[in-house]
């Protein structure tokens, strides 16, 4: 047990740590205090802890600093304490914070001070989860939960810059659901939304990692595809087409299915997303005229 380096585990905890002396004045702070209050060791270290540096509040906002101090009274009857304060950050805000007051003591029972632990509480991790729920919303389709017209728009442009800048190839696939209105019309909406998530599935399974499908409206799909010949980029057109097909739905025993029709093409040097787009469309024109079900490449 000896040879376990205290100091060092006190340094990298969690939790913030100090002690201080019989006088209140901080002898220690460690790594974890810094980072929830701001303070840095050298800025607190010698001062005292009623000297107001990090003023703690309670849920009046009664400054426990020039009054009932825990870590001051744990010291005066030796119980340790519990609570929940705010202790004031460098920046200004109020943190919340759980802390736990103990005396000091040496082997004869002399007091040294007290030692107060404690344990940021803000939502800092409810905060995060919140932004990226928030960047769902932004960025994701609700019906479906693949990438938006926003975020496909954002991706194509970044592709575009980096073929000026590295010639790196890639392609979009142009995909719309045939005969989607009659099928509405026959099934119902819900029905309909039912197979809008199921061909967004089916796509969003077999794509490959690099990838991007994406909801661009209704029932029109585009893909990003990078690093693709002509060749293989049609290839991936018909393979999606084909799994589409072959996709399908139960209800009120029937199998109820749809297929695509697919404009392929790939980016040119001097394409932009709009331009890009355009061409798209009108090879799945083309493959609308040509009966459906196809893949038109150009
Ligand atoms: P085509 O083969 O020429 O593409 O025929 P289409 O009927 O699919 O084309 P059109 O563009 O006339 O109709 C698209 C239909 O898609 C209209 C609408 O009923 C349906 N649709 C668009 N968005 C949604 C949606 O979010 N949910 C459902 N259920 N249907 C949608
Ligand atoms: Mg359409
Ligand atoms: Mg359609």
């Amino acid at each position: 047990m000896d040879n376990i380096p205290y100091k060092k585990i006190v340094e990298i905890i969690n939790e913030g740590l100090y002690i201080i002396n019989k006088d209140r004045v901080v002898t220690y702070w460690n790594k974890a205090a810094e980072r929830i209050s701001g303070f840095a060791a050298d800025e607190v270290v010698g001062r005292s802890c009623a000297d107001d540096i990090l003023k703690h509040v309670d849920d009046e906002g009664t400054n426990l600093c020039c009054g009932f101090c825990p870590l001051a009274e744990t010291i005066t009857d030796g119980e340790s304490r519990e609570s929940r304060v705010y202790l004031h950050h460098k920046n200004g805000q109020r943190i919340p914070v759980a802390i736990r007051a103990s005396r000091l003591s040496d082997e004869e029972g002399r007091i040294l001070g007290g030692v107060e632990l404690f344990t940021d509480l803000s939502n800092i991790e409810a905060n995060e989860l919140r932004v990226k729920e928030l960047e769902k919303l932004a960025l994701l389709d609700n019906l479906t939960q693949m990438a938006n017209r926003h975020y496909l728009e954002s991706e194509l442009e970044g592709r575009c810059q980096e073929k000026r800048r590295n010639n790196v190839m890639f392609g979009i696939l142009f995909m719309d659901i045939d005969h989607f209105k009659p099928f509405n019309d026959t099934y119902g909406h819900d029905v309909g939304d039912m197979v809008l998530k199921f061909v967004s599935k089916t796509m969003i399974a077999n794509a490959r990692p690099f990838d991007l499908y994406g909801r661009w409206g209704g029932e029109e799909f585009v893909a990003i595809i990078r690093n693709v010949s002509a060749g293989g980029l049609e290839d991936l057109g018909n393979r999606m087409r084909l799994l589409v097909e072959n996709s399908y739905l139960k209800h009120a025993q029937q199998k109820l299915s749809v297929t695509i029709s697919v404009g392929a093409t790939l980016a040119r040097e001097h394409d932009t997303p709009a331009s890009l787009i355009k061409r798209a469309d009108n090879l799945l024109y083309q493959s609308k005229a040509a009966g459906r079900n196809c893949v038109t490449a150009g």
